[in-house]
């Protein structure tokens, strides 16, 4: 990476070279938000003159503009973009009068009376700008780089999640991505007032791009995203723009006339880009077609985003339009993020258990804890509706350490009621095989509620990155915990991870089950897996038994342990606890 001036340095530099404070503060920036040094210092001396009359020191004016750039006042109309803009000024100043010890006046800075036409000259004589004005540089220059961060972040929350931009970054390339955004914004917006024709949102990503970056290498990836935008400028002509959100997520603004020629314009691009070096490159499209052209910008580009996600998610198609039922994914999610921790603190979240059968004894022979969130306004939210939520925003730690503990709870309960205890199982989810935490934290759970290690066990469900599972495996393994492997079947490489991760049970994935009884190879293949689980010494559990066809033909090849409703559905902790208590009795 070659080797960037800082903003002071460069604001330093161009003191040196004899230009005014408000020129060396926005002239430091001007690359970054899309200027060259000879027009910013016009602009800065347009603004600079007439603030000196007043007295105000010049860095102020000078980070106003820097700001206003930055920010990019696109939309006239947008109220809630002025009200902003309005506050992160005052901000500025009042940081920078605290800064200043209230020092914001040319003259108290410079300790000399400014006002007069030979003022200037004989503060230049003696150097006085050089010997004063850095120190209202510097602390502007610190202010503004800590609020573009912020900024930064606020419009990648608030609007299309350039989420994942490292804290490591230069200030530069963070600031170039702003300024990049607010051009492309002004771009996009005069494009929507200017033309008759219809005007479409297309954002897009690349499927699995992460796999690709873990298997080839960051490198490779660059790579992949400089061929991606090398297409795109083949691809976009005029009235057609195009930018790089964030790693793989990219957006295209282009004019249209018909529905089909957009997907043709899509169609096009894509037969370009499908291949990078032999590696096929799989695209998902969202598209939102402009119907009021007076929404706001921002709202339009969700609504992109919307339909990107929900290409990602759909097999069958890779370019969809947007509809208004994805907006409910949205309200969904805002709804999850302000509420979840009002749900930990009130206890909104319930450890749901169901139970798992021999059919053979036809008897319980352990449960799976399952986390149910019983919301007030909303009734029961079922885990599929929040948990890729909170996977995302990493809440999910809280929720799976309280989910454990009940388990453990739960646990302890039966054995201090003297019941046979049977083990129950807790989803450990993906974020946990990051880092060490979750051993500890099991390992402090099961201590401090006195149970054996057995007893509780661990569904883990195979991901993109399977390395880092089969190594958290393994510490897991040796401080003697059971795993389960969770939903064998439903990914792509299930026979790999068996390979390298010390697991000691495989659950079958429901649809998986469902699907090989469709046909007489698939049952085959049922067959073969069983078989496969026996030989490696590995214990095998159905998921998601519904019928008594199934539970005939399982029983028929060897599987004896079922989970599904065909026995019991996932129940509170309650109900099970009765459900032990009367087989224990029968049992007597
Ligand atoms: P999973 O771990 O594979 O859990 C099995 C899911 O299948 C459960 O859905 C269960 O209610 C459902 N199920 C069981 N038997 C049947 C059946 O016969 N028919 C049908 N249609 N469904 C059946 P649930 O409770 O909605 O959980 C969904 C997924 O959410 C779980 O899949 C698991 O991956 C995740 N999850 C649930 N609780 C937790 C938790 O506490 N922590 C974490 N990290 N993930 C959890
Ligand atoms: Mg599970
Ligand atoms: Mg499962």
């Amino acid at each position: 990476m070659g080797y960037f001036m800082t903003h002071r340095e460069k604001a330093e530099q161009l003191l040196q070279q004899q230009y005014h404070c408000s020129q060396a503060l926005f002239g430091a920036f001007a690359e970054e938000i899309g200027l060259d040094l000879k027009t910013a210092f016009k602009i800065s001396t347009c603004f600079g003159g007439g603030m000196r009359q007043g007295g105000i020191c010049g860095c102020i004016t000078a980070a106003m503009l820097v700001l206003g750039m930055a920010i990019g006042f696109y939309d006239s109309q947008d109220k809630e973009l002025e009200l902003y803009v309005n506050k992160k000024t005052d901000e500025f100043i009042k940081r920078f009068t605290g800064q200043m010890h209230g020092d914001i006046n040319c003259r108290d800075i410079l300790g000399r009376d400014i006002s007069e036409p030979t003022g200037m000259a004989s503060i230049r004589k003696e150097g006085l700008i050089l010997k004063k004005c850095p120190r209202a540089l510097n602390a502007s220059i610190d202010i503004l780089e800590d609020m573009l961060k912020e900024h930064l972040k606020y419009i990648t929350e608030s609007s299309i999640s350039l989420e994942d931009i490292p804290e490591d970054n230069e200030m530069q390339s963070l600031l170039k991505s702003v300024s990049k955004l607010c051009r492309f914004r002004r771009n996009v917006n005069n494009l929507l007032y200017s033309s008759s024709k219809e005007i479409g949102f297309i954002q897009f990503d690349i499927r699995k791009f992460k796999i690709v970056n873990d298997l080839y290498g960051e490198k490779f990836g660059d790579e992949v995203l400089d061929f991606i935008i090398n297409k795109l400028k083949e691809s976009c002509k005029d009235k057609q723009f195009f930018i790089n959100l964030r790693s793989d997520v990219f957006m295209i603004v282009t004019e249209y006339n018909s529905e089909e020629e957009l997907v043709e314009f899509i169609q096009e691009f894509d037969s370009k880009a499908s291949y990078f070096k032999n590696i096929k490159l799989q695209m998902s499209y969202g598209i939102y077609t402009v119907e009021d052209k007076k929404m706001e910008l921002r709202q339009m580009e969700d609504r992109a985003a919307m339909a990107r996600k929900a290409a990602k998610n759909n097999i069958l198609k890779n370019i969809l339009f947007y509809k208004e039922q994805f907006k409910d994914s949205l309200y969904n999610r805002k709804f999850i993020e302000e509420n979840m921790q009002a749900a930990i603190a009130e206890k909104q979240f319930l450890m749901y258990l169901q139970p798992k059968y021999s059919i053979a004894k036809n008897e319980i022979i352990g449960a799976e804890a399952l986390v149910r969130w019983k919301n007030p306004e909303r009734g029961m939210i079922y885990p599929d509706q929040f948990i890729p939520v909170i996977e995302e925003n990493g809440f999910i730690r809280k929720v799976d350490y309280y989910i454990w503990e009940k388990a453990c709870s739960f646990i302890r309960k039966c054995m201090d009621y003297g019941i046979k205890t049977c083990p129950v199982s807790v989803n450990v989810s993906r974020v946990h095989l990051r880092d060490d935490e979750c051993l500890y934290v099991l390992s402090n759970m099961i201590e401090e509620y006195g149970i054996p290690k057995n007893l509780l066990e661990l569904e883990i469900t195979e991901t993109a990155d399977n390395q880092q599972i089969s190594l958290k495996a393994l510490q897991l393994k040796e401080e003697g915990f059971t795993l389960l492997m969770d939903d064998f079947g439903s990914g792509y490489s299930s026979l790999n991870i068996l390979l390298e991760t010390p697991f000691d049970v495989i659950k079958l994935d429901k649809k998986f089950i469902e699907n090989m009884m469709l046909s007489e190879k698939g049952r085959l293949l049922l067959e073969q897996v069983v078989s496969m689980a026996g030989k490696l010494d590995l214990g095998l559990l159905a998921e998601g038994v519904e019928t008594k066809d199934q539970i005939e033909l399982l029983q028929s090849i060897g599987c004896d342990q079922v989970q599904g409703y065909y026995y019991a559905k996932p129940m509170p902790e309650e109900e099970f606890f009765e459900l032990l208590k009367q087989q224990a009795e029968v049992m007597v």
